[in-house]
């Protein structure tokens, strides 16, 4: 049995089996080949096993999300059987003697671009799926790395660390732990395993990579931070008694589904959930919570390996407003930079990124890519109760630059007579210390304000909030950070918007009778923290 420790981020106990994560290794290499039949029996086998895993993901689609969802595998599976395609593999194989990975990569090229040039803009997104088929055959040509679909146990995944990216492309359903050498509290593979509801640890240093291997059997406690390597008989029925009476607590929670978020002299206030993608929606449901206050778009962008279209994006804005069935969504818009990066976007080397190029800078500096994204929100919000947030503000200037362009697709879509909600609510993220400082000039703007206290702290106390070290001086219950919030919410009742805050401290209970006594109209934040938030708002007497 070996112990190691670090800082845990979700609260609840996993125990299971290890699986160390190894990067996906996603070049192809052209190599020359003489056997020609060798490699067309190889395309076709990885084509078989790529139509089973597709027909799996098929069946299990249809019962989670129903058969409409589901019905791109299907699509999926067509195509892998395409005729124009197929030839073009065979064919390359054939003509150019090269290895079948390389000649299903160069289809796919062809095909891709074939697709995005076409007018029609469900054409152009098919493109995506042909990428998507293809890599799957190539990861199945790979038989080293072709994954068994029967291989469904879930596993605690241990890395040295992971980037965002990495973090949004595991399959959710086979994740039951993190646990990561590096990594801090509020970076955003944290702030994904909050919303994925798993237990992780993060900062355990380096050490405890040498000692792991695939299929050890281990603990995660995300209480403590402690992760148990090999645990004895005793240690694990310990911890089986502990899940288990976590879990009921957990479930204890649940009779306070369907109550109202309302404090005991009777001030009600909004709770929310956060999200990074659709995936996230069942869960916001299951926790009853008011409506999302933060869907953090930028992982739609981490997912792809390109550009999202704007009928890609539109999907995913209108399911989430669909689902939430007139409940209020706020969709931020694209935040990434810094530690959300997505190698497509081409972004220059930072030497200190979080202060960088970043979330609206790029969005003003690339304004069609943030015209595209805004097309796709505006048409998604005429299925539901939209409100659109604007990242990273720091000045009146910035906020005026932002809404010509909403202004400008807006008559673009009115021009087109493409309906859209006119009443969609319009608000920015206080995230930087700037933006709260001149709350009064910013409030007059918009209908509201969220506060990302994850992004004010960092930007606040000048401490980095990827780095470790620094985590000490992070300190989110400081009082430069607590006046920040509270100069926000006057300045934006003053002004006739409303407040919330979707940063981590949102979460923190030991903060929100002090929130609630600043005004703050809702609190957002991962869907498992919800009904603990109303258990809590429950609980406060504002009127003592
Ligand atoms: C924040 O900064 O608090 C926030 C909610 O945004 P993100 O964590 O995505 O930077
Ligand atoms: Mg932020």
């Amino acid at each position: 049995m070996n112990k190691f420790s670090g800082k845990g981020v979700y609260g609840a106990i996993a125990i299971g089996k290890i699986s160390v994560f190894k990067r996906q290794e996603v070049s192809v290499h052209k190599t020359h080949v003489t056997d020609v039949e060798h490699e067309k029996n190889r395309v076709n086998s990885a084509k078989e096993l790529a139509r089973n895993q597709l027909q799996e993901i098929y069946n299990k689609a249809k019962k989670e999300v129903g058969e409409t969802n589901a019905q791109i595998f299907e699509i999926h599976m067509m195509m892998i059987d395409d005729d124009d395609y197929n030839e073009s593999i065979i064919s390359i194989i054939e003509t150019q003697l090269v290895n079948a990975e390389y000649a299903v990569a160069k289809t796919s090229e062809i095909f891709v671009q074939k697709f995005s040039s076409m007018e029609d803009s469900y054409m152009q997104a098919r493109a995506a799926d042909i990428k998507d088929i293809s890599n799957r055959i190539i990861q199945n040509l790979d038989t080293s790395n072709a994954r068994s679909s029967e291989n469904d146990e879930k596993v605690i995944i241990c890395a040295d660390d992971m980037a965002p990216s990495e973090t949004v492309l595991l399959d959710k359903e086979k994740v039951l732990a993190f646990v990561t050498a590096g990594g801090s509290i509020n970076s955003h593979t944290a702030i994904l395993a909050r919303n994925m509801n798993i237990p992780a640890i993060i900062g355990v240093g380096a050490d405890f990579l040498s000692v792991i291997k695939d299929g050890d059997s281990a603990i995660v406690d995300g209480y403590t931070g402690d992760f148990i390597i090999s645990p004895d008989e005793k240690t694990e029925s310990d911890y089986l008694e502990k899940q288990s009476y976590d879990r009921s607590r957990k479930e204890l929670l649940h009779t306070l589904k369907g109550k109202d978020n309302v404090t005991i002299d009777g001030k009600k206030i909004n709770v929310f959930a956060n999200i990074g993608s659709t995936d996230d929606i069942g869960p916001v449901l299951a926790n009853d919570a008011g409506g999302i206050g933060l869907f953090r778009s930028e992982f739609i962008y981490l997912e792809s390996n390109d550009y999202p279209t704007e009928d890609e994006q539109f999907t995913a804005y209108k399911k989430a407003l669909v689902s939430m069935a007139g409940k209020k969504v706020i969709i931020r818009t694209l935040d990434i930079g810094a530690d959300k990066k997505a190698k497509y976007f081409d972004l220059p080397h930072e030497e200190n990124p979080a202060l960088g190029f970043r979330a609206i800078r790029i969005c003003l500096s690339r304004p069609e890519i943030f015209k595209t994204q805004l097309r796709a929100l505006l048409r998604a919000s005429a299925y539901g109760n939209l409100g659109i947030m604007f990242p990273m503000i720091t000045s009146v200037s910035e906020l005026e630059r932002v809404l010509v362009i909403c202004d400008a697709v807006k008559a673009e879509l009115k021009e087109k007579g493409i309906k859209y909600n006119e009443n969609t609510e319009l608000g920015i993220m206080i995230e930087t210390p700037a933006a709260a400082v001149i709350s009064d000039k910013l409030a007059p703007l918009v209908d509201f304000f969220s506060v990302g206290t994850n992004d004010l702290t960092q930007y606040t106390l000048a401490c980095d909030r990827q780095n470790p070290s620094v985590e000490q001086y992070c300190d989110n219950h400081h009082e430069a950070i607590l006046r920040l919030i509270e100069t926000s919410s006057q300045n934006a009742h003053a002004n006739g918007a409303w407040i919330g805050i979707c940063g981590e401290l949102a979460a923190d209970t030991t903060l929100t009778e002090r929130f609630l006594r600043m005004g703050i109209d809702e609190l957002s934040v991962s869907p498992s923290y919800i009904l603990k938030i109303r258990e809590k708002v429950r609980s406060i007497d504002l009127s003592k």
